[in-house]
């Protein structure tokens, strides 16, 4: 008997059908005689649809508020699949993050978990009931609904697998493992059986949103093995686990892209000391994580700066960057959301030279203007239209043989 820990995203609880599916599945687990948590997310465009009513009611809406709003999508689906638990015959109870008091920051729509109170959930399932447990949500100090950001009850549930010791956690979402690249927008991607826990965390941060990319953080550290999968298939997934010999040694394992941030560039700012820390400090100070940052010297002691930002902050950052500019005496602020970041990755990568000039020149054969470039030790991403992202990224996949195994 095992304790498993399960999370299913929102196309597999998309509609009543589909919920009834999952607690079949669940409690298919359950009469095998196992300890089940399953952690839901809303049900799929649920909280797209929020954002857009929030949106519609309020320009930039109150981040208290979003989360109260937000919150609701998990409350809708988990108490029906306790209902639909309920009506199979067996026993399950749904809680709410502050029912379970998973503890987190303050900053809302994008706070982090702190600490999670296992005595509640551990009694039940002592009782023998399915512990069924809201995504993305916690509470903080004052009591105030808080939400972990997009993507995040792939980090409820390993947070939960982690403070409850369990023996498995197990994402089961609409595609079954992790690809060498999205597999909806490049049919050739390829299914990879076993992938660290570095690597994981370089592909989610750079757009693979089959993790989020706290998730994947948390499993690192209290070393949960995730165990990626297909809600609709049987078949197995993929293990995020510690690094061994056995995994694949590719160059570039995998090509990511994430279409939500925009670039901001603020020019002709007097180049002298200090001018990084004035422009970046305010942005920081509220929340605002910046991506990547450019800087290019004018003449005449002039330099331009040019930085992304989460889509999402695009507007406070753009505020913010006014501000800042008539205060150090900037000359020209411009702006763009039709970008796109395109990546790829591959702790492979270390030791060999020439990876990203392959990379420009696939880009550069399909026409594709570079913006911004970075890279790491381990990654190269390039900045581009957002319209070029699903050409750029099928032409990358098929340049460094990613359909293929051990072919570099
Ligand atoms: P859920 O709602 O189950 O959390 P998500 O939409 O968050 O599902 O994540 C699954 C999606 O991630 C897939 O449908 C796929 O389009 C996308 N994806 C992006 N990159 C990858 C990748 N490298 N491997 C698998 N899926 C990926
Ligand atoms: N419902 C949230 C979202 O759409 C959380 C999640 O699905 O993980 O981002
Ligand atoms: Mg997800």
């Amino acid at each position: 008997m095992a304790l498993i820990v399960q999370k299913y995203g929102g196309t597999s609880v998309g509609n009543p059908e589909k919920i009834k599916a999952v607690a079949e599945r669940v409690l298919g687990y359950s009469r095998q005689g196992h300890e089940m948590v399953v952690v839901l997310s809303a049900m799929s465009g649920e909280t797209d649809r929020l954002i857009t009513l929030a949106n519609s009611v309020q320009d930039q809406p109150d981040t208290r508020e979003m989360d109260v709003l937000l919150s609701t999508g998990e409350q809708v689906t988990i108490s029906l699949f306790a209902m639909a638990v309920k009506t199979a015959g067996y026993d399950a109870i749904s809680f709410l993050g502050d029912q379970i008091k998973i503890r987190t920051s303050s900053m809302h729509t994008k706070a982090r978990i702190q600490s999670v109170d296992t005595d509640k959930v551990k009694g039940h399932l002592a009782q023998g009931r399915i512990v069924v447990v809201a995504g993305f949500q916690g509470v903080d100090e004052n009591g105030d609904i808080t939400t972990l950001g997009r993507g995040g009850s792939d980090t409820t549930a390993v947070a939960l697998a982690a403070a409850l010791k369990a023996d498995q956690c197990e994402i089961f979402t609409d595609v079954d493992g992790v690809y060498t690249t999205d597999p909806n927008i490049c049919t050739s991607a390829r299914k990879i059986e076993r992938i660290s826990y570095d690597e994981m965390l370089e592909l989610a941060s750079l757009g693979a949103k089959v993790l989020d990319i706290r998730s994947v953080g948390l499993a690192k550290r209290y070393k949960v093995p995730l165990h990626v999968r297909s809600t609709f298939v049987e078949t197995e997934g993929t293990w995020v686990v510690e690094e061994d010999k056995a995994m694949e040694s590719m160059l570039v394992s995998g090509v990511t892209y994430n279409k939500n941030e925009a670039r901001l560039t603020i020019s002709r700012v007097p180049d002298k000391p200090g001018i990084a820390s004035r422009i970046f400090m305010p942005i920081s100070d509220a929340g605002i994580v910046v991506d990547m940052i450019i800087q290019n010297t004018r003449a005449g002691d002039l330099t331009d700066m040019t930085f992304t930002v989460p889509r999402t902050d695009y507007k406070k950052a753009l505020e913010i960057l006014k501000k800042v500019a008539a205060d150090i005496g900037a000359e020209d602020i411009s702006c763009a959301d039709d970008i796109a970041k395109v990546s790829i990755v591959g702790v492979g990568m270390r030791n060999h030279s020439g990876i990203a000039s392959t990379m420009f020149h696939v880009l550069a054969n399909e026409g594709i203007n570079i913006m911004m470039i970075s890279t790491s030790e381990i990654k190269v991403s390039c900045v581009i239209e957002e319209k070029y992202t699903e050409l750029a990224v099928r032409a990358l996949h098929e340049a460094f043989a990613l359909d293929k195994k051990d072919t570099q």
